[in-house]
């Protein structure tokens, strides 16, 4: 099974993402997490987009669609993935489509958590107190990261729904109602 973990910065993707991870086996591709871990790394490609991700700017195509395709035909990914935080575009959404069509896939579910735009505010503002924030989680950056996702990403939600794939789930219900409201779109 794939899925598509959709929704503005903040929404839970993450959150919701481990919890497949860990209670189905569907690995978390999360192209946040392996820019900041290329940046940690201070790979070429780290120094490439630190800057970009620093603003809430999105980096190239070219270069998520290269991570994800190289991390998905990793063997732990045979099963399917979650992706998180990609597509973004839809030049990215028709890569995805494409690189799972090779490979005889294809996008089962696309999950939209729908968060008000000041609930994700409030969250960022937590992580900040809790000290847990990331250096593109202050409320400047965040502004930028939520015009960058209405801008270019929403319009994705359009792309999926033409392929009748988008289930819209309360992203502001707790955790466990959110985890539980994916298990019954999965069928479990
Ligand atoms: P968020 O919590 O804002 O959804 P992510 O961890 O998914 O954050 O991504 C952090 C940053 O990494 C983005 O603001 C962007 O700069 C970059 N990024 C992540 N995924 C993509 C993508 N699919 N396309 C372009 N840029 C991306």
């Amino acid at each position: 099974m794939n899925l598509v973990l959709f929704g503005p910065p903040g929404a839970g993707k993450g959150t919701q993402a481990k919890i497949l991870q860990t209670e189905r086996g569907l690995p978390q591709l999360s192209t946040g997490d392996m820019l900041r871990a290329a940046i940690a790394a201070g790979t070429p490609l780290g120094r490439q987009v630190e800057d970009i991700l620093a603003k809430g700017d999105l980096v190239s195509d070219e270069i998520v669609i290269n991570i994800i395709a190289e991390r998905y035909d990793q063997p732990d990914c045979k099963n399917g993935a979650v992706f998180d935080g990609f597509p973004r575009t839809i030049a990215q959404a028709q890569a995805l489509d494409t690189m799972l069509g090779a490979r005889a896939r294809k996008i089962d579910h696309v999950i939209e958590l729908k968060v008000d735009d000041k609930i994700l505010l409030d969250r960022v503002e937590q992580r900040i107190k809790q000290g847990i924030a990331r250096p593109d989680d202050n409320p400047e950056t965040l502004k930028n990261r939520l015009e960058v996702y209405y801008k270019n990403t929403a319009p994705l939600l359009d792309f999926y729904n033409k392929q009748g794939k988008v289930v819209t789930l309360d992203g502001m219900a707790p955790i466990a109602d959110v985890t539980d409201a994916i298990a019954k779109v999965l069928g479990a």
